[in-house]
């Protein structure tokens, strides 16, 4: 069984000392890809270093809604510089992304304007490079819908990560695009608006992911102690969101597994 960890974030100070040891169990574990998301400027050159070590590391980078505040001045550029060294370099294999980017508005201290206006010029650049995108949305779900109005379909597509909002807005979601990404909280007992949203995706816009090494999924095996997540883990989660969607988990796997190869251009699978 072959997976792939559409958003995880391996750069992180809690994962990046044990990458090697972390990536071989993840293979092991079947998990083929890992999707590692960027999260502001400060952790591109990471992200580069991890994906430049393990052939298994697709690169994303990008400004997460969290990181807007003191950007340098010439971010955006720096970011369309990279990308696209990234696609000449990796265009053998898979493309870069962009992220990760979006709108967080269940916490407050974050500045919304300056949120969207980031986000807005990540999306327009997404579009201009024909990149895919890898999207966090809080409950900010009707501006981001009026944001997509303006710019309108993406050629590179993209996908909505740990997919939290409703069932209702997915066809809207899959009309732009878009593919939507559930994580480990779609393992939590009682997340019946997350398992309502699984069931109304689409078999060929659903992803999987772990978002390591946060979201750490409900009913891990009792000998697994692990106090952050791994993109091993995914296996667990692929198993509690097959059983959601009431097919085998095997054929969970491919359909999720073609899709993201799909998203990003994974060549020869
Ligand atoms: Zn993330």
């Amino acid at each position: 069984m072959n997976l792939i960890d559409a958003h995880c974030h391996l750069q992180d100070s809690r994962l990046i000392k044990d990458q090697d040891q972390i990536i071989k169990h993840a293979i092991a574990a079947g998990v083929e890809y890992m999707i590692c998301c960027a999260t502001s400027e400060k952790d591109w050159e990471d992200v580069q270093k991890l994906s430049l070590k393990h052939n298994s590391v697709i690169p994303n980078y990008g400004i997460h809604p969290w990181f807007v505040d003191n950007l340098s001045s010439d971010w955006k550029e720096n970011l369309i510089d990279l990308l696209l060294s990234e696609t000449a370099r990796l265009k053998n294999n898979f493309t870069p992304g962009i992220g990760e980017a979006g709108l967080d508005f269940a916490i407050k201290k974050y500045d919304r304007a300056l949120q969207e206006k980031i986000f807005t010029e990540q999306l327009i650049l997404a579009k201009e490079m024909r990149l895919p995108i890898s999207i966090h949305i809080r409950k900010a779900w009707d501006l981001f819908i009026n944001i997509m109005k303006k710019i309108g379909k993406l050629e590179g597509n993209g996908l909505i990560h740990s997919y939290s909002g409703s069932a209702d807005m997915i066809p809207i979601f899959e009309k732009y695009g878009f593919y939507i990404s559930f994580s480990g909280s779609t393992t939590r007992p009682n997340a019946n608006k997350v398992k309502k949203a699984l069931k109304a995706v689409s078999e060929n816009r659903m992803l999987v992911e772990t978002d390591s090494p946060d979201i750490l999924p409900s009913m891990l095996p009792e000998n697994k102690t692990d106090k952050v997540n791994m993109p091993e883990n995914l296996v667990f989660i692929a198993n509690i969101a097959s059983q959601i969607r009431k097919i085998p988990v095997k054929e969970y796997a491919t359909q999720t597994y073609s899709n993201g190869v799909r998203l990003f251009k994974i060549s020869g699978k």
